[in-house]
């Protein structure tokens, strides 16, 4: 095992957990449970393996929190960062610019949908949610329609963990304790084909239906409406029957209100089209990437907008429509350095191919576990996919949530060599894009047999 770096080398696991335990708060994470099970600490990653601390290898079978792209330690996009190191490592694009942004504002201008104009940029999904929300928001009063201060958004939905952003959240375990912080919003019903008692299509439409409603009685003090496209991620891998999507655009443009495209976990070729919109050739008025956008390596995401959004701010500084919004590390020259490269990787390797065929070959993988009687629905959009399990499969009985079932599975498969994270009772495998197929079907074929252990009876 490699032992290198200043400080980081030497001490053992013991002493590593110890630290953790005293000084660390890790993230979406219950501490007491975390550190009664012998939590893993990674020391480094090559390709879609990661390495703990006891020398232990994994595979990234979440691509690291749905971020990793073209496997860890990647000689490109490690070179893009040095390249860019002996330049500058940041400075403010307050008020000025730098190279890397302007460079990756016009690629992601030219390889998202048309409408798609310009770049603001933050540093997490969370940001690139407010940003856009914001944006919406001033949009119509820079425009005189300060009454459309409203927005729609998805049951269900999972937008990040700001509180503009858990505003916009459907998800009641992680978002109704902080109700009362909360501004309000019109919470729309999104299509659960699985869960619905009638046809997928009977489904798309009665959440249709509610939607005019909305629109028809409130439309006139909606902003705009916020909904993760094709797939809803967090709350379950639960996907959009066909046509939903473009209904949902055509009824914002009947209505004027602005269609806000969370593309943060489906973006860059997750789905299987470079970004979710594609599926239905929506065109969103505003969109937030983030996740993939530097390969998995920096902290770098995106809100992208039409000219006309923008043009509403165009103005004199007299006239005060300046969106007053930024941080410190926006357009952070090392990560849209690593965003550029990473983008230079898709085109090179033909990224997209590997993504339709991969997809294909996780569908056949995934045929077998179907069998399983724990196995309720397999969802899957190109490289995304949910896996939901049910404690009855003939009436579709849910695990109850204190049964933990999709972390004792996960927990089993990181025995058995993969790691993943569950959302409540729905296993996700979301391995980094570029993953050889035999390591998919390895990566499958362990999570059949932790589903298969742990759910047998
Ligand atoms: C992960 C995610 C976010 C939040 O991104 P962070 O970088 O974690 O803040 C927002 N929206 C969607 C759809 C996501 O999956």
């Amino acid at each position: 095992m490699r032992r290198e770096g200043f400080c980081l080398a030497g001490f053992s696991y013991q002493e590593l957990l110890e630290k953790n335990r005293r000084y660390l708060w890790n993230p979406f994470t219950q501490m007491k449970e975390y550190l009664q099970d012998e939590p893993l600490i990674i020391e480094r990653a090559d390709g879609v393996k990661l390495y703990d601390v006891q020398g232990r290898e994994y595979y990234d079978g979440n691509a690291s929190v749905w971020l990793n792209v073209h496997g860890h330690n990647h000689p490109a996009l490690n070179e893009a960062i040095k390249v860019q190191l002996e330049k500058v490592a940041h400075s403010t694009l307050l008020g000025m610019g730098n190279i890397p942004a302007i460079l990756l504002a016009e690629r992601l201008v030219k390889i998202t949908p048309t409408r798609l104009q310009k770049v603001f940029y933050s540093d997490s999904g969370a940001e690139a949610v407010e940003i856009g929300l914001k944006m919406a928001f001033q949009y119509w009063k820079n425009r005189g329609f300060p009454e459309k201060n409203t927005f729609l958004s998805m049951k269900n939905g999972y937008h990040g963990d700001t509180v503009g952003a858990v505003s916009v959240g459907g998800m009641d375990l992680f978002h109704a304790t902080f109700d009362r912080l909360l501004f309000s919003t019109i919470k729309l019903p999104y299509p659960y084909p699985y869960r619905f008692d009638g046809t997928a299509e009977e489904c798309k439409q009665a959440c249709l239906h509610e939607l005019e409603s909305v629109l028809k009685s409130q439309g006139e003090r909606i902003a705009g409406l916020i909904v993760e496209p094709m797939v809803q991620g967090a709350g379950g891998m639960i996907m959009m029957p066909p046509g939903y999507l473009s209904e949902v655009e055509k009824m914002c443009r009947q209505y004027d209100v602005l269609l806000l495209a969370d593309e943060v976990a489906t973006g860059f070729g997750r789905t299987g089209k470079m970004f979710a919109c594609e599926h239905e050739g929506v065109q969103p008025d505003i969109m937030m990437v983030g996740k993939k956008l530097t390969g998995g390596y920096l902290p770098v995401a995106a809100t992208l907008t039409s000219d006309e959004v923008y043009d509403a701010f165009f103005a004199d500084h007299s006239e005060a429509k300046t969106f007053f919004h930024g941080h410190s590390y926006t357009g952070n020259q090392l990560g849209c350095a690593v965003a550029l490269a990473n983008l230079d990787l898709y085109e090179r390797e033909h990224l997209l191919d590997h993504v339709q065929e991969a997809s294909r070959c996780l569908a056949d993988h995934l045929e077998a576990l179907k069998d399983l009687p724990a196995v309720g629905e397999v969802r899957q959009l190109g490289m995304m996919v949910g896996i939901e399990l049910v404690k009855e499969k003939e009436t579709k009985e849910p695990y109850p949530f204190a049964e933990a079932i999709g972390a004792k599975v996960c927990r089993k498969a990181r025995e058995l060599g993969l790691v993943t994270r569950p959302l409540d009772h729905v296993v996700t495998l979301m391995p980094p894009l570029a993953t050889p197929l035999p390591d998919l079907q390895a990566m499958v074929s362990i999570l059949h047999e932790a589903i298969r252990e742990v759910t047998a009876k």
